[in-house]
C-alpha cells in the first residue's frame, strides 16, 4: 500500500501545460499584459479556446459546476483536483468538522490573499504546493492561491484589498472543494474510527 508520506508532486509551475492531454494554462503570457489587466483567455502555449469566461466570471456559489469544470482544464488546478490527500492530515481535519474548517479557511484567505497584490512582495508564493494541507490544495484547485490567479480566474482587481463580499465568495469556493474532497468522500477508515469514539 502506498505510504502517505510518499505523495510527491511532479515538477510543476503555474504555467506548466500538458496540452496534448487537454490541460492548459490560461494565464496571459509574461510581459504581454500588466498584471492589473490580466484576463482569462486562450491557452498561452497552444491557443486552445476552451473556457467560456463570461460564465466563469458569474460568481454564483449555487452554481460552481461550470467554474470547477473550467478550472480542471488548467494543468496546475487539475493536479490539485486529483491529488491524493494526505490521509492523516485529512482525517484530523474531518474530525474538526465543517464549521471549524469554514472558520479556518476564512482566516487563511484573510491573511494570505486579502491585501492588494501590489502590497505583497510574496504574491504568487504565499501558498505552498503540498498535499499535506487541504486548504492549500483547495486554494490551488480553485485559483484562490494568489492575487494574480484571482485576477484572471475570478476577474477581481489586483491592485486593491479584497472586499468582504469577495472574501466570502472565495471562502465559499474553497469550502466547496473541501466538501467535495473531504466531507462527501471522507478518507478511508474515517467512519470506522469515528464510530468507536
Ligand atoms: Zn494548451
Ligand atoms: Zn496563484
Amino acid at each position: 500500500m502506498a505510504n502517505d508520506d510518499q505523495i510527491i508532486l511532479p515538477k510543476i509551475s503555474c504555467t506548466s501545460t500538458r496540452c496534448e492531454e487537454d490541460l492548459h494554462c490560461f494565464r496571459p503570457k509574461k510581459g504581454k499584459l500588466k498584471i492589473e489587466d490580466y484576463q482569462g483567455g486562450k491557452c498561452q502555449a497552444c491557443d486552445a479556446d476552451v473556457v467560456d469566461w463570461n460564465k466563469v466570471y458569474n460568481r454564483d456559489l449555487n452554481d460552481t459546476d461550470t467554474l470547477f469544470a473550467a478550472l480542471r482544464k488548467e494543468y496546475i488546478r487539475h493536479l490539485f483536483w486529483t491529488i491524493k490527500l494526505d490521509q492523516k492530515v485529512s482525517w484530523r481535519k474531518f474530525q474538526k468538522g465543517r464549521e471549524q474548517m469554514q472558520k479556518d479557511i476564512y482566516k487563511r484567505l484573510q491573511s494570505s490573499i486579502s491585501d492588494s497584490g501590489r502590497e505583497s512582495i510574496w504574491d504568487g508564493r504565499q501558498t505552498p504546493m503540498t498535499p499535506k494541507n487541504i486548504i492549500y490544495c483547495a486554494q490551488h484547485a480553485t485559483a484562490t492561491c494568489c492575487r494574480k490567479c484571482i485576477r484572471y480566474w475570478h476577474n477581481i482587481p489586483y491592485d486593491r484589498d479584497l472586499t468582504e463580499n469577495e472574501l466570502q465568495y472565495l471562502t465559499g469556493l474553497v469550502m466547496r472543494y473541501v466538501d467535495i474532497r473531504l466531507f462527501e468522500s471522507p478518507p478511508a477508515g474515517t467512519q470506522l474510527i469515528l464510530s468507536f469514539s
